[in-house]
Order: structure tokens, then C-alpha cells, then sequence
């Protein structure tokens, strides 16, 4: 890496779909550390089909976005067609300011901590973790193989979703179940997010003036996928998604927490085969299972019109979330914040609202005008005399997959 090389290309390649950002991480001009300015943004969809389409936003020159449709064969094709819109704009993949390219992998397992550059030996351990994320870390590979091919001198990091989880104490890490199997299929909590998290946390304790290590924080991340983290001092004690992402929070389409019985009884009873139930509990549950919507602004204007099942799915969801606020105040015994975060957690204030409704005994509430303001800061939204702070703190699961590979490779 030259010392003029300080742009980061973050990939996070999913089983059809490439999504990316080109940061610069230069040094802000007071010398502080690397802010990070995006110069380009985009997205590959429907890779493998015949109306595949890319959508690329060239933000350093201002450009408008540019969409593309046609078939894009394979994620090869993709990460190409992607090299050449940044090429159109002057911020090519063969530039010499390019430092280094951050993977988004999902699952890394026990084994990895921290973002780590990428070799055979890293490869072989993400590929050894298929088995327990068959969804994700495939797609993972291919993106890293395909990147790697393309630019095969430059350091290629892989930061991984479980490793900001991978500091939970064993009592909360494992399942209750016999020890010999458990271990013996790395059957244990390894939680998702982790990115999220951590960021989300960090910026929470700049936002009350401490740092990390002085605060104990409750994250909400509540997108279309949904986990909650306690995180004490900087380390995550306890999050609610399991050995894969189905556990926990009622989500966009995953029906969270629920009694594995019902998973024999679905097979015994209902004649469901194992791909029915992992579907149907994946993919045809959480708030479109109970209401037909998935998208809390749906659902929020099915209720002012008065629709029954909306408001159940609504209701449910917060239950939900209120169990896990109770039981993360209990893990942390004391809370300073509860930070809201993703497409939901940072839009929907009846969510906010809702969620820390009745808990003023626990030192929480929300000021109606402060959760009513629409920002993409991170801000307060409790009210003053209140115990404990209630966040909304945007994410951004880019930024810190730049940062992170970019203090890698400058280490
Ligand atoms: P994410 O997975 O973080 O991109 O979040 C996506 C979800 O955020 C969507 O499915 C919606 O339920 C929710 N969402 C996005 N924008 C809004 C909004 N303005 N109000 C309420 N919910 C929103």
C-alpha cells in the first residue's frame, strides 16, 4: 500500500445481490481520525436473472444515479459491471489510492474476533462455517474469490458480523442442551449484527460525552432483521440472535423467539417437511406471517385506518421488544442508554414510543417533540429528568467496515 492510498471499496455480496460503497478514510483536516467520505454508492440485484439491475451513485462528482438493466450472469459479471461504472467516474478499481477491499461475512464463527486480511487459510475457515450459514457465508465467498481475482495484489479484509458478539460470557453463549453435541456441531449463540452493534454503541457513548468503556448501552436494531445487543463498557455481554439470525426480536419476516417444539409439531402434525418449516419460519413469519405486511409504514397506516390484524402484528412486535429491554436491564444492572437504530428503530416513533411505554419505572421514557423531530443524527429523544438516556442513533454498517479495514491495513 503507497501512502496516497486511502480509499476503501466495501463489498457486502449476498446470494443474488452486491451491494458497495467506495470511502476515502483520508484524515479529516484536523488530523483527526479517518472520517471517511463516500465517493461512490451502489447496488447489483437479481444476479443470475435476465432483469438484473445495477444502480450506482457517483457522490464524489455529484452525479446524478445511474440504473442499468440486464442480465448479469454471475457475481463475477457483477463486481465487473461495478468496476466499470467507478471507472467511468475516474475512481477505478486499478487506482493506486485504492488501499484495501472490506468484506461484509456473516458468520465467523468462534475463531474470529476481529477483521482480519483475508488468505487461504482465512478462506478455508469461512467455507469451514457454511454448515451453520448456509444463507450467507457462500455468498460471502464467492464476493471475496471474485474481488481477489480482480485486484489480486490488494489486501482483502474480512469483517465478520459475529465478533463484536464473541465477548458474551459463556453462561450467555450457550443453549441448554447436552454439552457433548452441542460442541460437537458448534451448536451455541453467536449473534448477528455485530457490525451494527458496535458502532451503534460506540456512538452512543459520543453522544452522552463518555467514552465506550463508561457506559452501558441496550442497542435496538430494528430493520427488517432485528436483534438487541446489552453491551457493558464497550463489550457485548448478551444479543438476541442465536446460532443464526431466526432467534430473538419478532423481525420483517422471522418469527424471532419462539418453542422449538412447535418445529416437531409442524413436521409430525402438519406434515411439513424440514425446508417448509425453515421457510416458513424464515421467510413467512414475524410481521408478514401475523399481518400480511412487512414494512412498518404499512402497518403503521393499516392501524389509523383501523385494521385489526395490523394491530396485533404491531402489538406483538413490542411485547416483544419490551421483554428483551426488561431482560437486558436485568443482564446489565445498570442501564445509561437505550439506542434505537436501522430502518425502523430510526424512522418509526410510535415504535420508539411504544416500546419504552410504561417503563418510566425503570427509568425510562420518551419526549414526544424529541421522538416526533425526523434527523439522520444521532440525537437524544428522553426527556431531561429522565434516568436513562433513549437514543436514535443512525447506523452504518459501511462506515465501520471501512474503518475497520482501513485500521487493519494501516496497522
Ligand atoms: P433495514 O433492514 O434497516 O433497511 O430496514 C428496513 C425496514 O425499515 C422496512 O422494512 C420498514 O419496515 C422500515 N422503515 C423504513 N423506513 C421507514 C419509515 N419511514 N417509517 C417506518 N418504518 C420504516
Amino acid at each position: 500500500m503507497t501512502a496516497t492510498a486511502t480509499r476503501v471499496l466495501v463489498l457486502n455480496s449476498g446470494s443474488s445481490s452486491v451491494k458497495y460503497q467506495l470511502l476515502d478514510m483520508k484524515p479529516d483536516s484536523a488530523g483527526g481520525s479517518a472520517a471517511g467520505t463516500r465517493l461512490a454508492v451502489g447496488l447489483v440485484e437479481r444476479i443470475g436473472e435476465e432483469t438484473s439491475r445495477l444502480a450506482h451513485t457517483p457522490l464524489a462528482t455529484g452525479g446524478d444515479k445511474r440504473e442499468t438493466e440486464g442480465p448479469i450472469a454471475d457475481h463475477e459479471a457483477a463486481l465487473k459491471a461495478v468496476a466499470a461504472e467507478l471507472s467511468a467516474d475516474g475512481l477505478g478499481l486499478d487506482s493506486p489510492q485504492l488501499a484495501a477491499i472490506g468484506h461484509r461475512v456473516v458468520h465467523g464463527g468462534l475463531k474470529f474476533t476481529a477483521p482480519t486480511v483475508i488468505d487461504d487459510a482465512v478462506l478455508k475457515e469461512i467455507e469451514r462455517l457454511v454448515p451453520v450459514a448456509p444463507l450467507h457465508n457462500p455468498a460471502n465467498i464467492t464476493g471475496i474469490r471474485t474481488a481477489q481475482a480482480l485486484r489480486p495484489d490488494l489486501p482483502q479484509v474480512a469483517v465478520f458480523d459475529t465478533a463484536f458478539h464473541t465477548t458474551m460470557p459463556e453462561y450467555a453463549a450457550r443453549y441448554a442442551i447436552d454439552v457433548a453435541t452441542a460442541d460437537a456441531h458448534r451448536i451455541r449463540r453467536y449473534g448477528f449484527h455485530g457490525t451494527s452493534h458496535a458502532y451503534v454503541s460506540r456512538k452512543t457513548a459520543e453522544l452522552l460525552g463518555k467514552d465506550p468503556s463508561e457506559v452501558n448501552v441496550i442497542v435496538l436494531h430494528l430493520g427488517n432483521g432485528a436483534s438487541a445487543s446489552a453491551v457493558a463498557g464497550g463489550r457485548c455481554v448478551d444479543t438476541s440472535m442465536g446460532l443464526t439470525p431466526l432467534e430473538g426480536l419478532v423481525m420483517g419476516t422471522r418469527s424471532g423467539d419462539i418453542d422449538p417444539a412447535v418445529t416437531f409439531h409442524l413436521k409430525r402434525v402438519a406434515g411439513m417437511s424440514e425446508d417448509d418449516v425453515d421457510v416458513l419460519l424464515n421467510k413467512k413469519s414475524g410481521l408478514v406471517g401475523l399481518c400480511g405486511d412487512n414494512d412498518m409504514r404499512e402497518i403503521r397506516r393499516r392501524i389509523d385506518e383501523g385494521d385489526e390484524r395490523a394491530r396485533l402484528a404491531f402489538d406483538i412486535y413490542i411485547h416483544r421488544l419490551k421483554k428483551y429491554i426488561g431482560a437486558y436491564t436485568a443482564v446489565l444492572g445498570r442501564v445509561d442508554a437505550v439506542a434505537f437504530t436501522a430502518g425502523v428503530g430510526e424512522n418509526a416513533a410510535p415504535v420508539r414510543a411504544a416500546a419504552v411505554a410504561g417503563l418510566e419505572e425503570m427509568g425510562l421514557a420518551v419526549d414526544a417533540d424529541l421522538n416526533a423531530v425526523r434527523s439522520g443524527e444521532p440525537r437524544l429523544i428522553s426527556p431531561e429528568y429522565a434516568r436513562v438516556a433513549v437514543a436514535v442513533v443512525p447506523t452504518d454498517e459501511e462506515l465501520e467496515i471501512a474503518q475497520q479495514t482501513y485500521a487493519l491495513v494501516n496497522a
